[in-house]
């Protein structure tokens, strides 16, 4: 289908952005167009004004900082996929951006638009969810910073504000033992469940995609491992806490036991 009409302005800056935003009710941002454009094809959205992000170029790069690293929000997923210094310091993002779409997709869409467009079968946002990320965002009211726990508030919905700009994602150093496992019916489809996994001292952190509105963490299974569970028993709780869907690829009782399985996948590979 064809888009509804709408305005178009390309931001030379998030200063910029952050003015468009607030000059216009129902702006969009614009990023690598690969979920807002189809969206808006659909006229399941349809802003009033786009603005377009895509060439900030400042505010592509993944660098050290402190303990851990940060990516900007502009980052395509092929350069979060071929970054050596996550691969070195926090694998489980580049290796969960390795397994987004194809090749085509990977080379257009952003970090922080998956971030962004909260869909609770994506793969970032889980494994951000399971590192404990923290999301940098501008807008009007300044600069702030928001916990991975309290981004994602509903199906497709995050707690950023309609003219704040997410800039910059951080991630711990995560290399003590981690696992991504995404269960899909043929390669380069979206998960019909996944599950990253992080390990703590005390066990592991763990996080689901498309077992609810939101990204979810596996808060059942996280008790059982500080409890010195094994991974099968810890994994029976995986689906605690869940309102999977069901649809044409799955039942939301298939979906409740392949994320069993998953979970205890996981965990055997994160803890071993
Ligand atoms: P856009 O489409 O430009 O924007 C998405 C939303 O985020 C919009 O609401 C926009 O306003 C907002 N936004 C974008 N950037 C910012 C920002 N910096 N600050 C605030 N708001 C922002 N994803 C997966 O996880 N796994 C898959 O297997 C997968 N397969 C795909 C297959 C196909 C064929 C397609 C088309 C997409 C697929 N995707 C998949 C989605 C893909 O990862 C998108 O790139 C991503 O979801 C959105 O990123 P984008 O840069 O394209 O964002």
């Amino acid at each position: 289908m064809i888009p509804a009409p709408f305005e178009y302005a390309r931001a030379t800056s998030v200063d910029d952005a952050i003015s468009l935003l607030s000059s216009s009710d129902g702006a969009k941002l614009l990023a690598g167009g690969h979920s807002l454009v189809p969206a808006m094809r659909l006229r399941v959205a349809r802003p009033k004004m786009l603005v377009d992000i895509g060439r900030l170029r400042d505010l592509s790069y993944v660098r050290e900082e402190g303990d851990g690293v940060a990516i900007g929000a502009l980052t395509r997923h092929h350069d979060v996929a071929a970054s050596e210094l996550l691969r070195a310091l926090c694998p489980i993002v580049a290796t969960a951006a390795e397994q987004i779409g194809d090749p085509q997709v990977r080379h257009m869409g952003t970090i922080g638009g998956s971030v962004a467009h909260a869909d609770p079968a994506g793969d970032m946002p889980s494994v951000l969810l399971a590192l404990d990320a923290q999301f940098v965002v501008s807008g009007t009211g300044g600069i702030r910073t928001i916990e991975a726990r309290d981004l994602f508030t509903s199906l497709f919905e995050t707690s950023l504000l309609p003219d704040e700009v997410l800039t910059e994602i951080r991630v711990p150093r995560a290399t003590s033992g981690w696992s991504f496992v995404k269960f899909n019916r043929r390669a380069q489809d979206w998960a019909l469940v996944g599950v990253a996994a992080v390990a703590t001292p005390s066990g592991a952190q763990v996080a689901l995609s498309n077992m609810g509105l939101t990204p979810i963490r596996a808060g059942g299974v996280e008790e059982e491992l500080i409890r010195a569970a094994d991974p099968a028993r810890a994994a029976e709780r995986a689906s605690e806490g869940t309102s999977p869907p069901s649809d044409a690829f799955a039942s939301d009782g298939y979906r409740r036991r392949v994320v069993e399985v998953l979970v205890r996948r996981a965990l055997e590979e994160t803890l071993s």
